[in-house]
């Protein structure tokens, strides 16, 4: 069963197949306990697919996803007790005030009642800046607020394994800047974050390492030295880096090809 020794979350040869689309193509790392690891990819690559395969939200055409060691398709219920999912489209219930929402999964996780839940749910919906829609349905909350009730519902559970789907996607940059700090406390108090973002500095400014996905394969592993070293690009940032690694045609060409067309 667990074991200590396991990572934290872990992809073997994960592979999702659509028809004949092939969205993930055998995929495999593992992020330890404790760290930010970060999931890159363009739109389109396959960090989606690959975040619901290790949640267990989708079955795996092949391969296996380990949370803590267990595999979440053997063993759904005791993985998904240890992990909480920002989907890229937070889960949440329209009809339900933003407190109802947090007990609602703090009930469906068997959380007991009591003052200690009571000021858990009051910290966080004050830390999200949410405690004055106090009594609003969640149906009339902005994308970024939903995103940041759907946050405050994994973190009410405080899971030890956070699988977050672009978490700072639409949130304006004080609380982008907050979850950011959020996350690297958490990190530090041990909690494993694997984290998909398109947002490069995000990556840059919290991941101990990154996997970069590029049409449904890795491309890349390590922290951003051993990425610096594995492409022989000294001094290069993140953006350098995933361009190299990610190289499409070049925009530059495109664009004048496409005003020289309409000239
Ligand atoms: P984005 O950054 O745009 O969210 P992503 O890296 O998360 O992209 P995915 O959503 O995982 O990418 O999609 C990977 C590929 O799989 C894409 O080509 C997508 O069109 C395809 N795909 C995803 N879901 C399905 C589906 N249900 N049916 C068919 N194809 C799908």
């Amino acid at each position: 069963m667990t074991d200590e020794r396991s990572p934290a979350v872990e992809a073997r040869q994960l592979v999702k197949r659509y028809g004949t689309v092939t969205a993930v193509d055998g995929v495999s790392f593992q992020a330890r306990r404790g760290e930010i690891f970060g999931f890159l990819g363009a739109n389109g690559a396959g960090k989606t697919t690959t975040l619901r395969m290790l949640c267990g939200l989708l079955r795996p055409t092949s391969g296996t996803a380990l949370i803590d060691g267990i595999d979440i398709v053997a063993q759904p219920l005791p993985a998904k007790a240890k992990l909480g999912y920002l989907d890229e489209e937070p889960f949440v219930h329209p009809h339900l005030t933003g407190r109802e929402f947090l007990d609602f999964v703090a009930d469906l996780y068997g959380m007991a009642r009591g003052p200690q839940r009571e000021e858990r749910k009051a910290r966080l919906l004050n830390l999200f800046d949410l405690a004055q829609k106090d009594g609003e349905l969640i149906g009339s909350y902005s994308h970024g607020m939903r995103q940041k009730i759907g946050l405050a519902s994994l973190l009410i559970r405080e899971p030890s394994v956070l699988l977050l789907d672009e978490p700072t996607n639409g949130l304006d940059p004080r609380s982008a800047r907050l979850v950011k700090d959020l996350l690297e406390e958490l990190a530090a108090r041990g909690t494993t974050v694997l984290l998909s973002t398109h947002i490069l500095e995000v990556a840059q400014a919290l991941c101990r390492r990154v996997a970069i996905i590029d049409r449904g394969r890795i491309v890349a592993i390590g922290s951003m030295d051993e990425l610096r070293v594995q492409t022989g690009s000294e001094g290069a940032n993140l953006e350098d880096l995933f361009l190299k690694l990610t190289a499409g045609p070049e925009s530059r060409e495109m664009i004048e090809r496409l005003l020289e067309g309409g000239s």
